[in-house]
């Protein structure tokens, strides 16, 4: 039996780290030395591996991502089968949703990292990866969109949530849960998520677009700077299902009324609503004065969308039209 071609693609994060001379873990290992570490991917498939960065996940840019889809993409139409991108976890639900909005077709892309140093007691990285080259290598992760693994879970990018500083299974899917899970070497699939609809890669990156979590008695003063200082969109994080102090509803529709206001809910997770509260500064208010409510997509995956949806300019029918299938 031939075995798929996958490639590994590293960008740093735990997963890569050890001590350096400072006594703290840092990026250090490459791809190459994570696959050599497992033999048991020999008989999972033919890795080629590469160490595009050797990065900590908080200095990842939204351009080196962009960078990854391209290079995803390209190594499919070379005749890759799957990729595997590697990474710390602190961006992990981030990378992989622009990953998910970024890169075409129907072929596995199967994000991964580890809670625990390379040469920690314990270090979860291993298992990872050969859950990620399991997953990849599947035929039922075809036509799902990019999917994120740790702790022999299998979630999808767009779902998926940190929701842990440290345990290895920190992440969850906590609107939905996982799709499926690694056992007994198998990707098993309970559930399947179809794809949704692509932003092209040559767009390039998309850009900065603010993120404002709201508070009890918070003003609309920094927000009412923001299309002044040249943002072209902003996600805000509502509370609840949405909702912003009465106060500060018609400065939520004045920028409204100047540039894309996107808004998710604080919450860890649920939908936004669009036609139940109807006071002031409630979610049928802020929709009335313009603002595009964010569907499940939580305010971090929201920013991501807004950003892609905004490349060709801050066009309000756009961003809605981007918005509609999370809805
Ligand atoms: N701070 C690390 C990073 O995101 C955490 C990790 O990889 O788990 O690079």
């Amino acid at each position: 039996m031939t075995l798929p071609r996958i490639l590994f693609l590293s960008l740093g994060g735990t997963i890569t780290m050890v001590p350096d001379a400072g006594g703290g873990i840092t990026p250090q290992l490459g791809a190459a030395e994570l696959v050599a570490s497992i033999p048991e991917l020999a008989r999972v498939a033919q890795i080629e591996a590469r160490s595009p960065m050797r990065l900590p996940s908080p200095s990842l840019s939204l351009e080196n991502l962009v960078n990854v889809a391209a290079e995803v993409e390209q190594a499919f139409r070379q005749g890759f089968d799957a990729a595997v991108v590697i990474q710390g976890t602190d961006t992990i639900e981030e990378s992989a949703f622009l990953l998910d909005l970024l890169v075409g077709g129907d072929k596995p892309v199967v994000v991964t990292g580890a809670m625990r140093g390379a040469d920690a007691p314990g270090a979860d990285g291993p298992a990872n990866l050969l859950a990620a080259a399991r997953i990849a290598a599947s035929p039922d992760a075809h036509g799902q969109g990019v999917l994120v693994t740790l702790n022999y879970d299998i979630h999808s990018a767009r779902f998926v949530q940190k929701m842990h500083t440290t345990h290895p299974s920190a992440f969850e899917s906590p609107l939905t849960g996982p799709l499926g899970v690694i056992a007994e070497g198998r990707a098993r699939f309970y559930t399947r998520v179809t794809r949704m609809p692509c932003h092209p890669v040559a767009l390039g990156p998309p850009p900065p677009v603010p993120l404002i979590k709201i508070a009890m008695g918070t003003q609309g003063r920094l927000l009412a700077a923001l299309p002044d200082l040249g943002y072209q969109g902003v996600v805000l994080e509502g509370l609840g299902a949405g909702h912003v102090p009465a106060e500060m509803a018609p400065v939520m529709g004045e920028i409204a009324s100047r540039i894309p206001v996107v808004l998710a809910s604080r919450c860890t997770t649920g939908p936004v609503f669009t036609s139940t509260y109807g006071y002031p500064g409630g979610e049928i208010d802020l929709i009335k004065r313009g603002l595009i409510p964010a569907g499940f997509l939580s305010g971090l995956k929201a920013r991501l969308l807004l950003g892609l949806a905004l490349r060709s300019g801050p066009d309000h029918a756009k961003v809605r039209n981007a918005f509609e299938p999370y809805q």
